[in-house]
């Protein structure tokens, strides 16, 4: 299983997603799984009627935000300040391990308890960590599953969406020595949640990521379903939480819009269990806030890809993407899969074959509750990619081709009789050779008998 993700050799997502699909039983359930979530959603979203108005003001105030960002930083600064939590500003994903390493060798802290952040995956913390001799014990389930596993993970919100419950089981019998053959999911949580508890209970700090810093209160706001972030935070007396610069909004009016929206669109749930807001050290103990550019300043020059910084991290883009659903998590080659993971990981992508990990549907822009319109921004991508004259391998020869094609009415529909004759003629064996490196797992269409064009000239008359 750990092939998915190790497996060496070519990164580019065809190839990536190749290793995926040889599996037909996982792809088949991983994707079922992420429909029924985009289900869940859909319900949660149906039953508000103000669902629309809540999209519309949740991406105004990010991009209200995101335009006076200094102005709400510098403010959420000042009253952190003011409520005795220590703030510090880091670059890049090197100067935030620096400072976390730092903190934490001051306070001579061995074992550190960790709740999901996407942030410190970006900056590879728990590594850097650990070759300073400090253990990280990540305390959610999904996330502790995956380091268990030695794997990052798959997703964004469900991090092990990726493993049968019989894999988990096995890891668990050889990490944990629960019973052998076990996978009875009530058991495993029980036994993680045993494990977990004297991690807790011996740790000398706790971190969390931010899923919203308030301007204007000099607060956090954190998102569970596991209370693994409270359990770590009110424990040992050292507290620090790492933040994007994007995660900040003026005030608790907008963190009412964005809660409203952020689980029902990640998992259906109305809220997450536990909504917990930190705005100060306790009693005796530090709180730090570490706050992070690692790109983003750069990313808003681009008034285009500025709108990823949108994101809250949902999840549901992912939930409902047709190529993420059947390729997996591994196939992006960056922290963040999916259509988001694409629209915030192209630049790093020295494969160039990301951006076209994407059918252009618009799914994910349609369910995305701040509005990131992430297929113009993944568009956006392939643009910027053939500019800098980086079109993945033979793009660049047989797309002016292609649009020739397109461009003369003739010739496309020519070409697409001959098309539809090859696929009602010709055998499949011949024809998925042509489909891609991971076409070969799917069913070729059925060929219409004629062209939409031919049966609407014939019938428009009636
Ligand atoms: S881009 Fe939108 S849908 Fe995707 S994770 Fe971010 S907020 Fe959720």
């Amino acid at each position: 299983m750990s092939e998915l993700y190790t497996a060496s050799g070519s990164k580019v997502h065809a190839h990536k997603a190749d290793i995926f699909c040889r599996d037909e039983t996982r792809v088949d359930w991983h994707s079922k799984a992420l429909w029924a979530l985009r289900e869940k959603r859909d319900r949660a979203a149906g039953s508000l009627p103000e669902w629309e108005q809540l999209r519309l003001l949740g991406s105004q105030l990010k991009l209200h935000t995101l335009s006076h960002l200094a102005q709400y930083l510098e403010q959420f600064e000042q009253q952190c300040l003011s409520n005795g939590i220590k703030v510090h500003w880091a670059n890049d994903a090197q100067q935030h391990n620096e400072i976390v390493h730092g903190i934490l060798a001051k306070h001579k802290v061995k074992k550190l308890v960790k709740s999901k952040s996407m942030l410190t995956e970006e900056c590879h913390m728990n590594p850097y960590l650990e070759r300073h001799g400090i253990e990280v014990v990540d305390t959610d389930l999904g996330e502790r599953i995956i380091q268990l596993a030695n794997m990052p993970p798959s997703h964004i919100v469900v991090p092990a969406i990726h493993m049968k419950k019989e894999e988990v089981g096995e890891l668990f019998h050889q990490q944990l020595g629960t019973k052998a053959g076990e996978s009875d999911p009530l058991y495993l949580t029980r036994a993680a949640r045993a494990h977990l508890r004297e991690k807790f209970l011996t740790a000398d700090a706790a971190m969390t990521g931010v899923n919203m810093a308030i301007a204007d209160q000099g607060a956090i706001v954190v998102c569970t379903n596991e209370g693994n972030a409270d359990m770590g935070a009110n424990l040992p007396k050292l507290q620090l939480h790492s933040m994007g610069i994007d995660k900040v909004v003026p005030n608790m009016d907008s963190v009412g819009v964005l809660l409203r929206t952020l689980a029902r669109n990640a998992t259906g749930q109305p809220i997450t269990t536990y909504s917990s807001f930190y705005r100060g050290p306790q009693e005796g103990g530090e709180m730090h806030v570490i706050i992070v550019d690692n790109g983003r300043t750069e990313m808003m020059k681009d008034k285009i890809l500025a709108e990823s910084l949108k994101c809250i991290r949902c999840g549901g883009c992912l939930n409902t993407c047709p190529v993420y659903r059947r390729s997996g998590g591994y196939s992006y080659n960056y922290t963040i899969p999916g259509p988001i993971g694409i629209a915030v990981g192209a630049k790093h992508d020295d494969t160039n074959s990301i951006p076209w990990a994407c059918t252009l549907c618009g799914s994910c822009t349609y369910v995305c509750p701040t509005m990131v319109p992430l297929d113009k921004i993944i568009a956006h991508h392939r643009r910027l990619k053939a500019d800098a004259k980086r079109l993945p391998y033979g793009k660049g020869g047989y797309m002016p081709l292609v649009g020739r094609f397109m461009a003369s009415e003739t010739l496309m529909n020519t070409s697409m009789s001959a098309a539809r004759l090859a696929l009602r003629v010709l055998p499949g064996s011949l024809l998925k050779p042509f489909s891609g490196a991971w076409g070969k797992y799917r069913e070729l269409p059925v060929a219409p008998e004629s062209s939409f064009a031919s049966w609407y000239n014939k019938n428009r008359s009636r």
